[in-house]
């Protein structure tokens, strides 16, 4: 099973935490759709080597695609792919875009899940954190989505946020279950590089919120998706049954994926790829039919350190099998480096699988890090 992840680099304003490629000249749009249909022509090899079962539309913004060219791209990918064999097909959503005109430019395209950057229901958040959306654009917007049809909906949520207290998060969290929704995800701010908020903590205008803040709220919100039938599948990523996102388990599990779009990443034949992260060079590399991308083998050393990485993220963990395909020498390290954690009943074996019990999943970070390898 493999997946394709197309990244569409275009947001009408930018969020002051975000460090994602993207650019806010939407002009360029129909040019980047040529330059797009060009890659994926280029990418036959992939389509024919590898099973796709899912594709995710992320950004950037992938909800200002016009009508006109989300038809030009599934034209184009009919060529290659049986849509009848793809079992999730994401889009990313900003909340104020989605309208009846948006839906039924939507229902002529095989999407069926939609996946929509809430973030928080307080609009002077929202303002702070740079979002261009307001909180009754996110309730009407998921009202519309039940309403048309869709009932394969992710809703993104950030907590550890200056100025969001204890009270406003519990708050948040059960005004959120009074909408249509089957799939949750909420990660803490982080102070990225490159973004406004950066810029602030370095001038020492925005102070982190305290680790007591963090952990209360992250706490808070597994005990209570747990209430709510929500299974946690992922240290930030939570469900009802059935309703996991495909595509990001696939990537946890270490399978294949082509990404397409400026600073799209790939993985395949043990080879990681990245695209460049400029939309006009990549416009101009597909142009004169070059390609828009480094690549990289990856060493037996990285192989294990990305299993790692992304297994002890999932609930489900790290297969040891896939750790002996690294090599004898890389799972005795692994077992060795895990015996504090054995002793300390943090991490667990059961069949294949070795994993951080539940409520340590919040700590994958630090453990993770002692079981890596140097290059
Ligand atoms: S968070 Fe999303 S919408 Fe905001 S600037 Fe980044 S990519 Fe664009």
């Amino acid at each position: 099973m493999a997946g394709l992840y197309i990244h569409v680099p275009f947001c009408k304003t930018v969020c002051k935490y975000c460090d994602f490629y993207k650019t806010s000249n939407v002009l360029l749009q129909d040019l980047y759709i040529q330059s797009l249909l060009k890659e994926i022509e280029k990418s036959e090899f992939f389509f024919s080597d590898f099973p796709v079962r899912t594709i995710y539309f992320g950004g950037g913004t992938p909800s200002l695609i016009s009508s006109k060219n989300l038809d030009l791209i599934f034209e184009k990918l009919s060529r290659y792919l049986d849509f009848s064999k793809i079992e999730e097909i994401t889009l990313e959503i900003n909340p104020d875009d989605f309208n009846a005109s948006f839906v039924s430019a939507l229902k002529n395209t095989p999407v069926n899940r939609l996946s929509f950057g809430v973030q928080s229901i307080y609009d002077d958040i929202l303002k702070y954190l740079g979002r261009r959306h307001n909180s009754l654009q996110i309730f009407e917007s998921l009202e519309l989505a039940n309403s048309s049809g869709y009932n394969n909906v992710t809703v993104d949520l950030i907590y550890g946020i200056p100025g969001l207290s204890n009270d406003a998060w519990i708050k948040t969290l059960e005004v959120m279950f009074q909408n249509p929704f089957t799939h949750l995800s909420a990660y803490h701010l982080i102070i990225e590089k490159n973004t406004v908020f950066y810029n602030e903590w370095i001038q020492k205008r925005l102070v982190e919120v305290d680790e007591s803040f963090s952990s209360f709220q992250y706490n808070y919100l597994v005990d209570y998706l747990k209430q709510k039938q929500f299974q946690q599948y992922e240290v930030s990523n939570f469900s009802l049954s059935g309703c996991e996102s495909r595509h990001n388990s696939l990537y946890w599990s270490g399978e294949e994926y082509l990404g397409l779009g400026p600073s799209a990443h790939s993985y395949f034949n043990n080879t990681r790829r990245w695209n460049v992260s400029d939309v006009g060079e990549y416009n101009r590399q597909l142009m004169k039919n070059e390609d828009c991308y480094t690549d990289e083998l990856l060493t037996e050393t990285d192989l294990y350190n990305e299993l790692i990485m992304l297994g002890l993220r999932t609930v489900k963990g790290v297969s040891l099998t896939k750790l002996k395909q690294c090599g004898d020498s890389y799972y005795s390290y692994f077992m060795n480096k895990s015996i504090p954690f054995f002793n300390e009943n943090l991490l667990i074996v059961e069949g294949d699988y070795c994993f951080l019990r539940n409520e340590s999943l919040f700590l994958s970070d630090g453990v993770i890090e002692k079981l890596f390898l140097a290059k």
